[in-house]
C-alpha cells in the first residue's frame, strides 16, 4: 500500500511572523518537483504567523501545506486565549497537531480533551495529527506499548471509520523529543507498526493500512533517510531541525540522499 509521506515541521513557540515568512521562503528555495511529488510537506508555525504564511502560500502558489499546533474543541465561547478549529479552518489550515507531549505534560491535556480536539478538527474538515508516545520512565517500566495503545484508542474514540483517511498518527517517544536521542530505526518502525495495529483495532485493517504514521523525536538530515526506509514509517514530525531552513529542506529531500 503506497502511503504519501508527510513531512511536517512543528516550529513550537519560535519565529515571529516576519521570521516565519523568511524561513518558508528559504525552505522552498531548496525544494523542487521531485520533493513535492514524493512527499506532502507542511509547516506548523505559531498562531501569529498562520495568516502571513497562508498569504505567502496562496500568493506564490507554494506546494506546501499549513498546520496549526493546537486548538480548542469549541467553535466559539468565553475561552480567553484560545483559538477555535473554525478560526483555523478559515485560514486554510490543513492539519492540527493534537496531543503533542508538551501539551500533555506541560499543559495537562488528557486523553479525553485530546479526543474532543480530534473530533472538532475533523468536524471542520481539517486533519488531526494525533501524537502519542511514552516517557522515559514508562519505557523503563516496560509500559511503552500499553501507553501508546491507550493514547491511540482514547484519542480516536467516537471517530467514524469514514474519516480514517483524514487521521495522521505521530509516534513520538517523549524521551526523544528535543533531546538529540533518536529511537533506532528498527525500534521506531516497531512502535509505528504497533500504533498501526491499534488503528486497525479502531478502524479495521484496510483503513489502518491507508493511515499515515509519522515518527517524531530528534529527526535530522543525518537520520531521516534511514528512518524513512522503514516499512511502517510514513513521514516525520520535526521540531528543532525544522527551524533551520537548510536542515528542514534536507529532510524534505531525504529521498535524494
Ligand atoms: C516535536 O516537537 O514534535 C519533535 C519531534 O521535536 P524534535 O524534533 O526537536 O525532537
Amino acid at each position: 500500500m503506497a502511503r504519501t509521506p508527510l513531512l511536517a515541521g512543528n516550529w513550537k513557540m519560535h519565529k515571529d511572523h516576519l521570521e516565519a515568512i523568511q524561513l518558508v521562503q528559504q525552505v522552498v528555495y531548496h525544494l523542487d518537483e521531485r520533493d513535492y511529488e514524493r512527499s506532502e510537506i507542511v509547516v506548523i508555525p505559531p498562531f501569529t504567523a498562520l495568516r502571513s504564511i497562508q498569504t505567502l502560500i496562496d500568493g506564490d502558489r507554494l506546494h506546501i501545506g499549513l498546520g496549526a499546533q493546537h486548538c480548542h474543541y469549541e467553535d466559539a465561547g468565553a475561552f480567553t486565549g484560545e483559538i477555535s478549529p473554525a478560526m483555523l479552518a478559515k485560514l486554510a489550515v490543513r492539519y492540527v497537531v493534537c496531543g503533542h507531549s508538551e501539551r500533555r505534560h506541560v499543559f495537562g491535556e488528557d486523553d479525553e480533551t485530546i479526543n474532543r480536539k480530534v473530533r472538532a478538527v475533523l468536524a471542520h474538515d481539517m486533519r488531526p495529527i494525533l501524537c502519542v508516545g511514552e516517557t522515559d520512565e514508562e519505557r523503563e517500566r516496560g509500559q511503552a506499548k500499553e501507553v501508546v495503545a491507550r493514547q491511540v484508542q482514547r484519542g480516536l474514540e467516537g471517530v467514524d471509520v469514514d474519516r480514517a483517511d483524514d487521521i495522521v498518527l505521530a509516534y513520538e517517544p517523549v524521551w526523544a523529543i528535543g533531546t538529540g536521542k533518536t529511537a533506532t530505526p528498527s525500534d521506531a518502525d516497531e512502535m509505528c507498526g504497533f500504533g498501526r495495529n491499534q488503528l486497525a483495532d479502531v478502524f479495521g485493517e484496510d483503513a489502518a493500512q491507508r493511515i499515515r504514521v509519522q515518527y517524531g523525536g530528534s529527526v535530522k538530515p543525518g537520520n531521516v533517510a534511514e528512518l524513512m526506509r522503514q516499512e511502517q514509517i510514513d513521514g516525520a514530525l520535526v521540531g528543532g531541525a525544522s527551524l533551520q531552513a537548510d536542515d528542514f529542506a534536507a529532510i524534505c529531500r531525504y529521498h535524494r540522499m
